[in-house]
């Protein structure tokens, strides 16, 4: 792409495959055109022109348009559509002008992700590969309880300095909106230590990043044998965090080797009190009802559901609950069972795909390829694997305002170095972001 009559060259876009210039036209109809601009949009911030626009703005489909021009003003898109309908001469309608080929998506939403925390687990990596399961590693007290001890170790700096190339690495990816939980303190100030990262690397990197209360991940080595109290005192922290701006929503792990419904149920109740909406890791290993659970609390989202049932399904498409698939962990946990799909599919349930960056199950630094194991393993397609990674991601976070480009939305896209949607889903890595945005600002 080249940039023509741009304030500022911007290095990322500059690729190979650019096209020519706008032609000169003549005088008086740039003053015609220029008027109609002043009229009809007092000049766009930019305006991107040329590529293929994958919308999403339509109930099935990619919402494609060819030869496409997307333009965004005050952080908001102001123009979507065919270049031909554009209202004047694209010279005189934006102060930066964009040609480029290529296909234009609207920015990802990663809507599942533990991605702030401290050390790796790589050693456990080579001990499943010499046999141990999850379940053995996190009996052994390892597990999410040797990230806690990371953690706790860990100064906010150095907690910050830790997580920033994982954050850098998805954004470079394509996402712009990244919730980001908590679960790896356990105690009032490491919980909120990691949470006070998360909000700082959404304002250094410029993108949106939503935080959640997982308090409820583990039981830490203090309160062993006590879960109730655990779940007391971290029902406790919650209005502290939450008075401090730090908590978008509440989470919860039910499982087996996490914690009850009842104890889960306790938790969502202080979330609730607060005005917090919930979400839940649910039925990850065994089925407890946990996707029923969150439905009931009109939870925004059941993410992992491998085992989830029927009637969980319903109680989801009841409550308008999002089904948040984690590719990444059923790949590194080599998991044979799979989320109900079909199920999902004849209840019109949406399903969001998110990339669960954790350092033990799903150490995860790509949500498109996230995508790819979403096509690969679930048999998603490749068009709901792109509206799991943007439209209901975002729905999954409770966010109306971006996840699709249509005018009056965030101006949150990205210009890939592909020409079809499917491409998306079809390359393993590589890295085929050729320019991400983020409020209309670029970000990678
Ligand atoms: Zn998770």
């Amino acid at each position: 792409m080249e940039v023509a009559e741009a304030a500022e060259p911007m290095p990322a876009l500059a690729t190979a495959d650019a096209t020519a210039r706008v032609p000169a036209i003549a005088a008086t109809a740039v003053a015609v055109a220029v008027m109609e601009a002043a009229v009809a949009t007092e000049r766009w911030d930019g305006l991107l022109q040329g590529a293929t626009l994958a919308t999403l703005d339509a109930a099935n489909g990619y919402g494609q348009i060819e030869n496409g021009a997307l333009a965004w003003k005050d952080g908001v898109l102001a123009y979507v559509g065919a270049r031909a309908d554009l209202p004047g001469d694209a010279d005189t309608l934006a102060n930066e002008l964009f040609e480029c080929a290529g296909l234009v998506t609207p920015g990802l939403v990663d809507c599942h992700t533990h991605a702030v925390f401290a050390g790796n687990r790589a050693h456990e990596f080579e001990m499943r590969l010499q046999g141990a399961t999850y379940e053995d590693i996190a009996r052994a007290g390892g597990g999410i309880l040797s990230t806690v001890r990371a953690v706790r170790g860990a100064s906010e700096a150095d907690l910050f300095d830790a997580s920033a190339p994982r954050v850098a690495a998805l954004l470079r990816d394509g996402v712009t909106t990244l919730e980001i939980k908590s679960g790896y303190g356990l105690d009032f100030d490491n919980e909120r230590k990691m949470l006070r990262v998360a909000r700082q690397l959404g304002k250094h990197f410029g993108i949106d990043v939503r935080t959640t209360y997982l308090a409820a991940h583990a039981l830490p080595p203090e309160f062993s044998g006590d879960a109730d109290g655990y779940i007391d005192a971290a029902i406790g922290w919650l209005p502290r965090l939450h008075a401090e701006g730090l908590v978008d929503a509440v989470d919860a792990f039910c499982e087996g080797i996490g914690f009850s419904p009842a104890q889960t149920r306790r938790m969502f109740n202080a979330a609730r009190a607060l005005g917090l909406p919930v979400k839940l890791h649910a039925d990850q290993l065994s089925d407890l009802g946990g996707a029923a659970l969150a439905s009931g609390y009109g939870g925004l989202s059941a993410d992992h559901i491998e085992h989830t049932s029927e009637a969980g399904v319903m109680a989801m498409r009841d409550a308008g609950t999002v089904a948040v698939l984690l590719p990444g962990a059923f790949h590194v946990l080599r998991e044979t069972r799979l989320p109900p799909l079909d199920l999902l599919r004849a209840h019109a349930v949406p399903m969001a795909v998110a990339s669960d960056c954790n350092p033990g199950t799903s150490p995860l630094l790509s949500l498109r390829h996230a995508m790819q194991l979403a096509c690969t393993h679930f048999r998603l397609t490749p068009e709901e694997a792109l509206r799991g990674a943007t439209t209901h991601g975002a729905r999954a976070l409770g966010l109306q305002d971006r996840g699709v480009l249509r005018v009056g939305l965030r101006a949150d896209f990205v210009h890939w170095r592909v020409r079809q949607p499917a491409e998306l889903c079809y390359w393993l890595g590589g890295g085929l972001a050729d320019g991400v945005y983020a409020g209309g600002v670029q970000r990678a």
